[in-house]
């Protein structure tokens, strides 16, 4: 394998379907699936231990969707793409979608990815929304998605109604989806009046069966699945436009990639099936496709928890024998701190342990081999607009530090800062990649578009370089982030967000937002503010730092909160066209932290 130009890529087993949605291809023998009438659970609640085969999972798909088929008034037979070529030149924009978007805005349950599948069984959209949401958070992604229903859990209903109230969706377009006991619910809280998943599903019962669902040729290039929300380079959140056959390719990209592991684990468990931890937001891009995609491909048991809390976390990869931990950096970071918690469970099952979603640090993986030294520790790159994953470490040559190697079927180049391509090992440039796998674009979004995708490359705004292992493969590391994005626990900040919210206090007369490091977290986001003329002499700054993180805590959702601090600045420096110079503000703040 190699990264250079014209270098040999390689292949899938087969070509990618381009004419099926995707939970046809995950649930059908035809391509690669495990048998599927068999009674081996596809998906269990962690908690409950109540499990769905994957014929069941197949059933509910087609009740529920005969149900979101009356109550929404959506036809399978309307799609915006059934009659477009698949060489049309796309715009992406919100035609693609023909008003057939619902948001899903829920902790991670054994139904929750089934409303997905259900809705693409009618040729409409899903849009997964991070449960931590704040109320304005939630209805910016309704209103910018056009969602016209939202699923929702009946612990996050006062966020959800306030949410739907602020853009005017109604309350009978309001579903609900059953949480399991555990600090996630609140039973105080009363969901009277709202139809649940099963009972729509029992509805469906009653409802003439749909057709079937008939692609041409192509459509799956076309056709929009999911989605998801992500700020990009630089900018608000955008909707980032994810098609059947992204999914499709990501899943058989990375489980071709990995199957020569699964070959050897084969031998270990008789028949290959694994048990997964769907601990990860099932709405962020890795839970999405990696987790649950992936693993109802692989025909694996994936063990649904609805968030993370260390007790039940250790808890069900106890009590249900787990062997894959699929996990963000963060959460190993708790793990490594707290072993003696950890050795209260049996943890013995564990095989491999996955993180992804943010840079998993060179100690921490050599913390977690030290630890548990039965554990394979291997890592993902990726982000929402490659599909996700781009790289990924093979089990036998871990090489810490290192992102990992390029999955089959996927290209990659370097490009320094003068645009010209790096030909040599350990030079690093921008990680510009390309695959089927790669997304259609951001909605609505011309400029960010141009920017991002550029003949038929996708430009990642991360750093890398490409370094040569003792074994002889290629892998790739991840040196630096160049765009705006910070990551807090794995999940996105988009510094623009704050930035437009911090203006709205008195106190603020222009902000810069950028990421410092946090042991935890990762990143947290620290504001570098310039005082406004009115704010008097009997103000103190810290009267002023902590009325400006509360102006945060009270519209934005936790992993934005200003933990990173405020810091007064004269003024922010800008480049002659206005552009704010982050680079100089991450500089001072390297230069603070070198000489504490
Ligand atoms: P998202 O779209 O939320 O998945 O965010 C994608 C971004 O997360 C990437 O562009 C990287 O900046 C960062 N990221 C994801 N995986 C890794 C990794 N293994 N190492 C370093 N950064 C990563």
């Amino acid at each position: 394998m190699s990264f250079f130009p014209g270098a040999s890529i390689p292949e899938l087993p087969f070509e990618v379907p381009d004419d099926v949605p995707i939970h046809e291809f995950l649930f059908n023998e035809k391509y690669g699936r495990r048998p599927i009438k068999d009674s081996y659970p596809a998906l269990t609640d962690g908690v409950t231990g109540q499990s769905y085969t994957a014929d069941e999972v197949q059933e509910h798909i087609e009740l529920l969707a005969r149900s979101l088929s009356k109550r929404l008034g959506w036809r399978m037979e309307d799609s915006p793409v059934a009659n477009l070529k698949p060489e049309y030149t796309l715009t992406p924009n919100s035609e693609l979608l023909g008003e057939k978007v619902l948001c899903i805005y829920s902790y991670n349950t054994i139904d929750t990815l089934t409303v997905s599948w259900a809705a693409h069984r009618v040729n409409a959209v899903s849009s997964p929304a991070n449960a931590a949401y704040s109320a304005g958070e939630l209805a910016y992604q309704i209103k910018d998605s056009g969602s016209k229903a939202l699923f929702t859990n009946a612990a996050l209903l006062p966020v959800a109604l306030d949410a739907a109230q602020r853009i005017g969706l109604p309350k009978d377009k309001i579903f609900l989806i059953d949480l399991p006991p555990g600090p996630w619910r609140d039973d105080k809280i009363s969901a009277k009046g709202y139809r649940t998943v099963q009972d729509l599903i029992e509805e469906g019962r009653k409802l003439p069966a749909l057709g079937p669902l008939r692609w041409k040729k192509g459509q799956g290039d076309l056709q929009v699945a999911f989605l998801c929300y992500s700020s990009g380079t630089s900018g608000l959140p955008k909707g980032v436009i994810i098609q059947h056959s992204s999914v499709i390719t990501n899943v058989l990209q990375h489980a071709t990639f990995d199957a020569p592991e699964r070959k050897l684990l084969e031998k270990e468990t008789g028949d290959g099936r694994l048990k997964a931890l769907g601990v990860l937001p099932f709405s962020h891009i890795y839970g999405l496709v990696l987790l649950v995609h992936q693993s109802v491909y692989l025909g694996d048991e994936m063990v649904c928890l609805p968030k993370f809390d260390l007790t039940a976390f250790l808890k069900a990869i106890s009590d249900h024998k787990l062997q894959l931990l699929y996990v963000v950096p963060p959460i190993i970071i708790v793990m490594t701190k707290n072993k003696k918690v950890c050795d209260k469970y049996d943890l013995s099952n564990v095989r491999t342990i996955w993180s992804g979603a943010a840079p998993l640090g060179l100690e921490t993986a050599q913390d977690v081999a030290r630890l548990w030294p039965k554990w394979i520790v291997r890592q993902g790159y990726g982000m929402t607009e490659s599909g996700p994953c781009v790289t990924s470490t093979p089990f036998n040559d871990p090489m810490f530090g290192s992102s990992g190697c390029i999955i089959p079927a996927y290209q990659i180049r370097l490009v320094s800062e003068e645009g010209v391509d790096i030909k040599e090992y350990d030079q690093p440039g921008e990680l510009v990649v390309k695959s089927k796998a790669v997304v259609l674009g951001y909605l609505n979004n011309p400029e960010a578009n141009k920017e991002t995708f550029q003949d038929g490359w996708l430009r990642t705004g991360d750093k890398a370089l490409v370094r040569k292992s003792a074994k002889g493969n290629e892998h790739v590391w991840i040196v630096d982030r160049m765009k705006e994005m910070i990551k807090v626990n794995g999940l996105q900040v988009a510094p623009a967000e704050l930035e437009a919210h911090l203006l709205t206090h008195p106190a603020v007369a222009d902000v810069a937002v950028i990421s410092v490091p946090d042991e935890r977290a990762g990143e947290v986001p620290k504001a570098y503010v310039v005082k406004a003329s009115s704010v008097g002499l009997e103000e103190s700054d810290a009267m002023l730092i902590r009325s400006i993180k509360k102006h945060v805590e009270k519209e934005k959702t936790k992993h934005k909160w200003l933990r990173g601090g405020v810091e007064f600045i004269d003024v922010i420096p800008k480049s002659p066209s206005g552009k704010i110079l982050r680079r100089f503000l991450r500089d001072k703040e390297k230069e603070k932290r070198r000489q504490a």
